[in-house]
């Protein structure tokens, strides 16, 4: 199948699919604008790709089958927390455990489909492991740049996929520009985090969360953001279901940042346009790994995509994002990453400035699983040991009225 890429800013289009970013700087996207498209165009197929004809390349072979087809799932007990009408949308349940899946099954077959050789990402978290699983199931080698002393939890996490791993000294942040280069110059395709067709990929979250509604459209969705890339992935969505006139009220997208880390959140409250990158002073340690990005690389566009829609940018501390996914789990039943609980604090400091109601529904999207993290909490786990010849009178005396 053929595309072409756009910017959302200028308009420029290209041909070269496989470009990153526009001459004007800004990254680019498939804004295909469906006019012709409904529901019931989409056949009962695997996960994400129910949504085959809105997507840039057809259904592959492999993991990819596996992304996407994730529940939303009301979930009342967490309404108080939230201040809203709470429905959850479990991107945990993809099968490398975060959304980061829907965009490699994109990503992943249109590079080998391409032609390069191999497949590569600078990532030490969730983008690492999916893009790692993606390639191997496909054959392909996958080259992952990690930071030079990642934890060993984390590469034995991307290593059961058996990439090759190259642990990089240097400034880390900087190989998001070098890794372009690399692509351009070498038969690899370093797979960033906004690399277009990963951004295609992304927008299935939308469509599925708009299908399970319909023909209601939620409110508010809140999402955590870092590089922006889930973000605009989201508002691109909502841009080919509003083109396909499948919605009329845009939801408004709340993006949740880390206190530790959040250009977004200044630039949205200084009413700019492009975030300013913060520097190492300015950022601190985080329990949100995988919201860190002092320079996000989507960030003009993730901002221009909450404007678009009316929503927000918080930040939140890490003592809220501890409370928050405690909530996750006792009230809502869901094991959560941090930077994924970070929503339900995001969206309960909009409810408390008074712009998130009761009545209004609001989907929290829950990026990716906490089982991968579990021993990394510090919590203290109190128990008691019975002898099994004394259940019963302790049973007794715990259960008596
Ligand atoms: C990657 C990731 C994010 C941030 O997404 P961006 O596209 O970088 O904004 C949030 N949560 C989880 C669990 C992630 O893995
Ligand atoms: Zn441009």
């Amino acid at each position: 199948m053929s595309f072409s890429l756009s910017c959302y800013r200028c308009g420029e289009r290209y041909e070269d699919t496989a470009r990153v970013r526009c001459a004007c700087g800004e990254p680019l996207w498939v804004d295909a604008r469906p006019t012709a498209f409904s529901w019931d165009d989409c056949r009962n197929r695997d996960g994400m790709w129910r949504y085959e004809a809105l997507l840039p390349i057809d259904r592959p072979e492999g993991v990819a089958r596996a992304a996407g087809g994730t529940p939303l799932v009301r979930s009342p007990g967490l309404d108080d927390v939230a201040g809203g009408r709470v429905f959850v949308k479990d991107e945990g349940e993809n099968p490398t455990g975060a959304y980061k899946d829907r965009g490699s099954a994109v990503a992943v077959p249109h590079t080998i489909a391409t032609g390069d050789d191999v497949v590569g990402t600078v990532s030490y978290g969730n983008m690492a492991i999916s893009t790692a699983a993606h390639a191997t199931s496909l054959d392909r080698e996958c080259l992952v740049f990690v930071p030079e002393g990642t934890s060993s939890v984390r590469l034995e996490l991307i290593a059961q996929y058996e990439p090759t791993i190259a642990q990089v000294s240097g400034e880390y942040g900087a190989l998001y520009g070098d890794a372009l280069d690399l692509s351009e110059r070498l038969p690899i395709d370093v797979l960033v985090s906004d690399a277009p067709t990963r951004i295609s990929g992304y927008k299935t979250a939308l469509f599925e969360i708009c299908d399970s509604l319909a023909p209601e459209t939620p409110d508010v969705i809140a999402l955590p953001a870092s590089s922006g890339g889930f973000a605009s992935g989201v508002w691109l969505g909502i841009r080919d279901l509003e083109s396909a006139g499948l919605i009329d009220e845009s939801p408004r997208l709340c993006l949740v940042q880390t206190a530790a880390a959040d250009p977004l959140t200044r630039a949205f409250e200084d009413g700019a346009t492009d975030p300013t990158p913060m520097s190492s002073d300015e950022t601190g340690d985080t329990i949100a790994h995988s919201i860190g990005n002092p320079d996000p690389p989507s960030g003009a566009r993730a901002l221009a995509a909450v404007r678009d829609t009316d929503g927000a940018v918080v930040s939140v501390t890490d003592d809220e994002i501890r409370t928050a996914q405690r909530r996750f789990a006792v009230d809502g039943g869901f094991c959560v990453e941090p930077a994924s609980a970070a929503t339900l604090a995001g969206v309960s400091r909009l409810a408390e400035r008074g712009e998130l109601s009761a009545d209004e529904s609001v989907v929290l999207v829950p990026t990716g699983t906490g089982f991968k993290e579990l021993g990394t909490g510090g919590r203290d786990v109190a128990t008691e040991t019975v002898h099994r010849a004394d259940l019963r009178d302790r049973l007794e005396s715990l259960l008596a009225p």
